[in-house]
């Protein structure tokens, strides 16, 4: 790392450094909860894998014992190498031998070091290994030995299938490590995982991957550790219910994914690393996975095979409607699955999307009127999953029809008159998808239409084998455009595109296709409308740069369909003038005047290139259907009501909530934790004094003793909160006057707090938080949620922020 760029990061941590310490000091003075800030910092990615872990398992929370994991992770990085599945396993195996620290039981340390292990694995980042993973249960095999069943649950999808897989097997190397024995399918425990996964593939969700009868029941047979999980849905299975050692008979989603989506589908890639060092690690008895994946790949071939005997020969690209399903009124559908004039696929990404974030043109927001904005969700057809918006117009804009029946298509944002004349969207532009996204949920990559980072890939190409190099010299000459134009066009494909003329002469001179700014969506028509658009063209006037058609409906709507920028003045003629024109007229120069439509192919490329000089390529590709997902992705998260403190207000507050509907009423009737301030001696419902601001002292609820300083009461526990009335408007004045701030005009609470014992949060920040405009999400934090919209490059003036300013923020490069 750079030295100013370590500088950089220091920077950073000292400044989270300071702003934690005083969160810190603010913490212990006593008016909140806890005294301690919730949010532990870590500091590299062991410690994020910990501290992850130590939410559900306390005695790893400890620095001492967190910093004798890491240095032990860190041995096993050396001599596995980072991230490997190994330092998983042996991370997994000392925590559960409770080397580094004891735990109440042994199941609970085998817990701990699992989760570690998973969380290990999955870089500490999701919630697997807490709620994914969610614990061990022992139960009694055949022969009365124990045996482990792990439990799983839906949010395990996060890890991904790989994850979960090595989450099965860090368990079962624990496992084996302990002396615990296998587990013992019984055959109908085989027939009821095959029935589930089954069922919930047709019944609750379409699963990505469907195995076969035969793949679930031998995995089930040898699997060393029995899948289990909590209840998920409504409905039960429909065969082998009431099984013994599976409590429940309703689908669990946890264990369908495990099978299907993580140990079925990954079973390979498992299998590629067990193979190679299994046995070394104890793990010889997985060795199953190998007669496994010669099953699962003569059920593929089947299935193939089933496919070749329909006729066809390769898997179809075919409409996928996976993403309008479970569609909430109000979110609309931009396109149908790969509707001509939808979305068209362009692979790649701008500096401001990725993983995840899919970019459109300005221009398609706005003519969509700014309903799809930069942060929207969308849902997509394909990769298949959701995707953020933002804006990148080095890609095509959208092609529109206006009013007057020009058809044209924008290049930037159009101006309030043109967009009022708007009438038709009829290409709704360029989608920016990654490679990552499709590689992430293993799409195969889908044909893509001609662009300019082909084409201009395929003029490189073409020069190159002309010349034996890259000699524009002898380019230029060939051509007659300047050296230094075809550096231009070669080295800025997306801001110096040709010309029309020049475009021509580089497609006949080099035999390239023509630029794809030039070509037209020819497989949107089909061969009878080519036929009656190539007559239409044939009988126009034709002058230098113009070209006049009569106007017909049938013609309107064909250049319409190919997008081709056009005027029709007064519904009297289709005009294409310039580059249009040019086009045309070369494209159809060597067109006879009358084709014979049974003599020509159905694509109306192949016609197109079995005539012309210069050839053409498709320009559709893929279109992609889009509907909107969360619109709120990008934005403020709030609570509904948008209350600015988690302190019940009761029916008191009124409509909106508020103190001050509250403090007209006098009085505030709610669930609240009870304190005790003893040199006030007073009932109060803060932790500390308002009118003396000492430490109070909590206390309980017995049904039949009444308040109580313990939780234990000789007639059993105590509620740590009871229903009373309180004196609000007592409270907030001595608050008020406490903080030195008047109360603001209006300030909301809460109907009443939902953690389990009703603390509530102080009302003092509630009334900060008002005077400053900030309202709370559901732990009191205040959030702004834009996760996914990266940015890997700005300028200055695009953030609107001095370069001195940024510079003191540690941006110290400029591009050039
Ligand atoms: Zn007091
Ligand atoms: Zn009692």
């Amino acid at each position: 790392m750079k030295p100013d760029l370590e500088g950089y990061f220091e920077e950073i941590q000292e400044k989270t450094k300071k702003v934690y310490a005083i969160a810190q000091k603010a913490r212990e003075k006593g008016y909140d909860p806890e005294r301690k800030v919730d949010i532990p910092i870590a500091k590299n990615m062991a410690e994020r894998v910990i501290r992850l872990v130590s939410a559900v398992a306390p005695q790893l929370s400890e620095q001492e014992v967190i910093n004798k994991i890491i240095t032990r992770i860190k041995e096993l990085e050396k001599e596995y190498g980072i991230l490997d599945w190994r330092v998983s396993l042996k991370i997994a195996e000392e925590i559960a031998k409770e080397k580094f620290c004891r735990f109440e039981s042994k199941l609970e340390a085998a817990e701990a070091g699992i989760r570690t292990g998973f969380a290990y694995h999955t870089l500490g980042t999701v919630a697997s290994p807490l709620e994914g993973f969610t614990g061990i249960k022992v139960r009694k095999r055949a022969d009365g030995k124990e045996y482990w069943a792990l439990f799983f649950s839906g949010p395990i999808r996060s890890a991904g299938g790989t994850g979960a897989s090595v989450c099965v097997l860090i368990a079962d190397y624990v496992r084996k490590k302990l002396n615990v024995q296998p587990y013992d399918p019984t055959e109908e425990e085989i027939q009821r995982m095959v029935t589930e996964v089954h069922d919930f593939h047709n019944r609750i969700t379409n699963l990505q991957y469907l195995p076969s009868e035969e793949e679930i029941s031998f995995l089930t047979r040898h699997l060393p550790v029995q899948i289990d999980g909590d209840p998920s849905e409504k409905i039960e299975v429909s065969q082998y219910k009431d099984l013994k050692r599976i409590e429940t008979n309703k689908l669990r989603n946890g264990v369908c994914l495990v099978i299907a989506e993580c140990l079925c589908q990954k079973a390979p890639k498992l299998w590629k690393q067990l193979s190679k060092w299994g046995n070394d690690f104890d793990l010889s008895h997985w060795s199953f996975l190998e007669e496994f994946v010669e099953i699962q790949k003569k059920a593929k071939a089947k299935l193939k095979g089933e496919e070749k005997d329909e006729g066809k020969e390769k898997a179809k690209i075919t409409p996928d409607f996976t993403f309008m399903k479970d569609i909430v009124a109000g979110r609309p559908i931009l396109t149908m699955p790969m509707r001509f004039g939808g979305f068209r696929l362009r692979y790649g990404r701008a500096r401001n999307s990725g993983y995840s974030s899919a970019a459109i043109h300005p221009a398609t927001m706005s003519v969509l009127k700014n309903y799809i904005a930069i942060g929207t969700q969308l849902k997509l057809e394909r990769p298949g999953k959701g995707a953020v918006v933002a804006a990148c117009d080095t890609i095509e804009g959208p092609v529109v029809r206006l009013k007057d029946g020009t058809v044209l298509q924008l290049e930037k944002i159009p101006d309030k008159t043109l967009k009022n004349e708007i009438d038709k969207i009829l290409f709704l532009g360029d989608i920016l998808i990654t490679y990552g996204d499709f590689l992430n949920r293993s799409h195969p990559l889908v044909p893509v239409g001609y662009c300019q980072e082909w084409w201009v890939q395929e003029l490189e190409k073409a020069i190159v084998e002309q010349f034996g190099s890259l000699d524009l010299f002898k380019t230029s000459e060939l051509t007659g455009i300047t050296e230094s134009r075809l550096k231009e066009i070669l080295s800025n494909p997306f801001y110096k595109q040709p010309t029309v003329d020049e475009a021509i002469t580089l497609s006949l001179r080099l035999s390239i296709p023509l630029h794809p700014k030039y070509t037209y969506f020819w497989k949107a028509i089909t061969k009878k409308e080519f036929v009656e658009f190539s007559q239409a063209i044939k009988r126009a006037k034709t002058s230098e740069e113009k070209i006049i058609v009569q106007f017909s409906e049938n013609v309107k709507e064909i250049a319409e369909k190919l997008c081709i920028p056009h005027k029709a003045p007064a519904k009297q003629y289709i005009v294409f003038e310039g580059a249009e024109a040019r086009t045309l007229m070369t494209l159809f120069e060597n067109i006879p005047d009358s084709l014979d439509q049974n003599q020509l192919p159905e694509d109306v490329i192949e016609i197109i290139n079995s005539f012309s000089k210069i050839k053409i390529r498709d320009k559709a590709g893929t279109f992609i259907g889009a509907r909107m997902g969360r619109p709120e992705k990008a934005k403020m998260r709030k609570l509904t009501g948008s209350p600015h403190v988690l302190f019940p207000i009761g029916d008191e507050g009124g409509k909106l909530r508020s103190f001050q509907s509250a403090i007209e009423k006098g009085k505030v009737t709610a669930e609240f934790a009870i304190y005790k301030c003893e040199s006030c001696n007073r009932i109060t419902v803060l932790p500390k004094c308002e009118i003396c601001d000492k430490p109070t002292k909590r206390l309980y609820y017995c049904q039949k003793c009444g308040l109580i300083p313990f939780e234990q009461c000789k007639h059993g526990k105590a509620s740590p909160y009871t229903l009373k009335q309180i004196d609000i408007k007592t409270l907030i004045t001595n608050i008020t006057k406490r903080i030195e701030t008047p109360l603001p005009a209006l300030v909301k609470g809460v109907r009443g707090t939902s953690n389990k014992d009703h603390i509530p949060e102080h009302p003092a920040k509630g009334i900060l938080r008002a005077h400053h405009n900030v309202t709370v999400n559901k732990d009191g934090t205040v959030r702004y949620d834009m996760t996914q919209m990266g940015i890997t490059h700005f300028t200055p003036r695009e953030i609107r922020t001095p370069v001195e300013k940024l510079r003191e923020l540690g941006y110290l490069y400029d591009v050039d």
